[in-house]
């Protein structure tokens, strides 16, 4: 009884904390979207009283003394109940054991970061960065220490993003994958054939508006509990009661909006399909960033760039655009789709050569965290990974290791979580088409409900009770690995460029 009684208030403590964080989420959508240009110091003062209100809310000690409370008696909990108060406690332990001072330091040094990193990537200077990313990580060693961590800094960074994983883990699937894709991307480069996107030209937005709004209804996204506004970098925010999604327009690049909004819908799709009764507990929130990208990049990747998904909306597309698409014939217009050239830039990168930026990224960190490479040496390690990963040399650190805004801010350990979520795509959607072979047949016909209906019963419905590679296990019934990835590269790509 007494059990109950304390099991309902952490409920009511918990969606507190997840109401704080929707509001504090709307602020931020808001001032991507929407904000006037010289209000800026205004919402800085807003978000400064949300985060001390949504701190002082997520370490109060009462909600220390109910999550005590509750791991008594957790016998008598369900285990449902349990996994709660599991999750709870790692929120809890998490914005508890940093020092004060601590947390004030590494608030102070993020903003410092940003600024430093933007002066240092403007000049393509990284002398002037230098200092500023020993300092982020010796902080990120620092706070690993704090939460328990400190004989494995990185491995904590890691576990933030996907809980599960480990540095050990992710070398042994990245190792396996590099082996494979590596040769691939030379295959791919070395083909006479060459998709010319610059064919799509003088698209109106207002007309693009209504086409992938058209699409990403049908992919099964709700408006009624959602919508898509703009801003400079595409992303998706909210809880599943209210998303709020983003992209960008460029008449020259209708398949950049069209795709990177399928992407966000596949984030949107996963948010809307979290348990509506539990959004403010680990029952109802996305298992880690991995499996969040597993469900952005399945809807982007293997539905929307299918022959099957465009033979269904090509038509709508030409009619849409009918100027514009005159002189493209349909396999130029595929080829667009599913064009593939290495370039230097992580976020320009296609699905095949992505990969490879991930990880360039991660061998990077993993060294920069055993010491076995000084920041100063940054530049040349990441210039020879380039050449060695991609083909291709930076002209320039801007070019290089000072093109990401991630560890401006101490997100180390963030990088891996993208390219795991490319593995488990690929390996759910074997998975569906075992399960469903008609898929493709679904597709060319308008019909995405049955593969959206599989991933809200089994992603979806699980919210954050298992760690990604239980989870990988329990939805496909392998364990989580490159190979469908690899698998469903060479059978997208190898037709294309090299038969
Ligand atoms: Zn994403």
């Amino acid at each position: 009884m007494r059990n109950r009684s304390a099991y309902d208030e952490l409920l009511s403590h918990l969606q507190r904390i997840h109401h704080l964080e929707t509001v504090a989420g709307l602020l931020g959508w808001d001032e991507q979207v929407n904000l006037p240009p010289n209000s800026a110091d205004l919402r800085a003062r807003q978000h400064a009283v949300m985060a001390e209100t949504r701190h002082a809310a997520a370490t109060a000690t009462s909600l220390g003394e109910l999550l005590a409370t509750l791991e008594q008696s957790a016998a008598e909990l369900d285990a449902d109940q349990r996994i709660v108060v599991r999750e709870a406690r790692r929120d809890y332990d998490r914005a508890t054991k940093l020092p004060a001072d601590f947390v004030r330091e590494k608030a102070a040094q993020s903003s410092i970061g940003y600024h430093a990193w933007a002066k240092a990537r403007a000049a393509a200077d990284f002398a002037g960065y230098a200092p500023v990313l020993a300092k982020n990580l010796e902080l990120a060693k620092r706070e690993a220490a704090y939460l328990g961590w400190g004989d494995r800094p990185y491995d904590y960074m890691i576990d933030k993003h996907d809980p599960g994983m480990t540095a050990a883990a992710i070398t042994k699937l990245f190792t396996e994958l590099k082996a494979e894709l590596v040769p691939l991307v030379r295959r791919i480069t070395a083909s006479p054939v060459k998709p010319q996107r610059e064919l799509l030209r003088g698209f109106p937005v207002e007309a693009q508006r209504d086409f992938l709004r058209e699409v990403t209804e049908k992919l099964g996204f709700d408006y009624g509990r959602g919508r898509i506004d703009v801003s400079l970098h595409p992303f998706c925010s909210g809880s599943g009661a209210d998303i709020r999604m983003t992209t960008r327009f460029n008449a020259d690049e209708p398949l950049d909006s069209l795709f990177s909004s399928i992407h966000e819908t596949g984030h949107g799709l996963y948010e809307q399909g979290l348990p509506g009764a539990h959004h403010a507990t680990a029952l109802g929130q996305a298992a880690g960033m991995g499996a969040h990208e597993s469900q952005s990049r399945l809807w982007e990747n293997q539905v929307g760039r299918s022959r099957e998904f465009w033979r269904h909306f090509e038509p709508r597309f030409r009619a849409t655009f009918p100027q514009q698409t005159a002189a493209v014939a349909s396999d130029e217009l595929y080829l667009a789709i599913n064009a593939v050239a290495p370039t230097l830039i992580r976020v320009d990168a296609d699905e095949v050569t992505y990969n490879l930026h991930i990880i360039l990224r991660f061998e990077i960190e993993q060294r920069l965290f055993a010491g076995t490479l000084a920041v100063r040496d940054l530049p040349a390690a990441w210039n020879t990974l380039a050449q060695e990963l991609l083909g291709l040399t930076p002209a320039n650190d801007r070019e290089g290791v000072l093109q990401d805004v991630h560890w401006s801010d101490g997100a180390f350990g963030y990088f891996p979580s993208y390219c795991l979520g490319n593995m488990l795509a690929a390996q759910l959607w074997y998975r569906a088409l075992e399960l469903h072979p008609k898929l493709p047949e679904d597709f060319a016909a308008g019909n995405f409900g049955w593969l959206l209906d599989w991933l809200h019963e089994n992603v979806h419905a699980l919210g954050k009770r298992y760690p990604l590679p239980e989870l990988a296990r329990r939805v496909t019934g392998e364990e989580l690995s490159p190979r469908a990835l690899v698998r469903y590269l060479q059978e997208r790509y190898v037709p294309l460029y090299c038969s």
